[in-house]
């Protein structure tokens, strides 16, 4: 039983190896946990890992339906997250039901259904491709034009793809929590404390705060604007892990988290729930396992295939 952090961190070292695993970790996870992964990444670095990787377990730390893609993508191996309460309000918004439903509803439409990664496998089998924040610009821009868009789930996203491209489509009103906690106020309050800063925002903050961004891009590629940016100081408008990664990757700039009206900064509650103990605890048990029905799997990873083969 590892006593101390020094021995838990060799203790999941061990495992890791005895398992023949590799440690995936998103963008948005605490520290500790970024620095003994292999890999850490968006969503869209992260699904690419997930397909090449040899590892026969993949411990992945994020939230569930990442864990999911990972599986659909990954079928003859063992897929463990360290947290299997680590949910997401954007997958939430739009269970699999609804959208099925509303799909039967607007049947005469014939929907050319993009789906934001943040679903269910459940939604994903329901689509005909899926995007990340890092490529949805492409994507969308990739759809059939006889055909209308519907948007799921998460509107903010949708609404700046729209902007980008000029393609009209119809939105699924979801959001992310974390994200929409950000407004106008608390935005313009820390850029008048910093008057000299430029400022980088996700693609999944309201229209009001991308109004007042320098920047409006996915957590990977806020690394490189970072990384290249003239300016000295840089307000990071997104979950706080992602300020963990940005000052390893850009030590020379002062990097300062966005504030919400209530906070310093914003944590995502259901990305926090992961932490080294129980990274150790799933590796050492190979539990809990992401599981699906294969029939579901199957048509989930159709529309994904399709996002990486667009991607290129
Ligand atoms: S930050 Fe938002 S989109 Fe990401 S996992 Fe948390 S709730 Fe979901």
């Amino acid at each position: 039983m590892a006593s101390t952090a020094l021995d838990l961190k060799e203790d999941i070292l061990r495992l890791k190896k005895e398992r023949n695993a590799v440690i995936l970790a998103h963008n948005y996870q605490v520290g500790p946990i970024q620095d003994i992964a292999d890999y850490v990444g968006d969503s869209l670095g992260l699904a690419y890992q997930a397909r090449e990787t040899d590892a026969e377990v993949i411990a992945f730390c994020g939230v569930h339906f990442m864990a999911e893609t990972a599986k659909i993508l990954n079928p003859n191996k063992i897929v463990v997250l360290p947290d299997k309460d680590a949910g997401c309000s954007l997958e939430e918004s739009c269970p699999a039901d609804k959208l099925e439903a509303f799909l039967i509803e607007s049947k005469e439409k014939n929907y050319y259904v993009i789906a934001y990664i943040n679903c269910s496998g459940g939604v994903k089998a329901l689509c005909d491709v899926i995007c990340t924040s890092g490529n949805a610009v492409r994507i969308v821009e990739q759809a059939p034009a006889d055909r209308p868009i519907l948007f799921v789930p998460d509107a903010n996203l949708g609404a700046w793809v729209m902007e980008q491209t000029g393609r009209k489509m119809d939105l699924w009103k979801g959001s992310c929590y974390v994200h929409v906690e950000f407004t106008r106020d608390s935005i313009q309050r820390i850029k008048d404390e910093h008057p000299d800063a430029v400022v980088v925002a996700h693609p999944e903050c309201t229209t009001a705060v991308r109004l007042l961004a320098d920047e409006v891009c996915s957590t990977e590629k806020m690394v490189h604007f970072c990384k290249n940016s003239p300016a000295k100081n840089i307000i990071v408008v997104t979950e706080s892990g992602m300020l963990h990664r940005l000052q390893k990757e850009a030590p020379d700039k002062n990097l300062i988290p966005g504030p919400t009206d209530h906070c310093a900064c914003a944590d995502c509650r259901y990305m926090k729930m992961n932490t080294l103990e129980k990274l150790h605890a799933c590796l050492d048990s190979l539990e809990p396992r992401v599981e699906m029905p294969e029939d579901i799997r199957q048509r989930a990873e159709a529309p994904i295939l399709r996002m990486l083969e667009q991607s290129k």
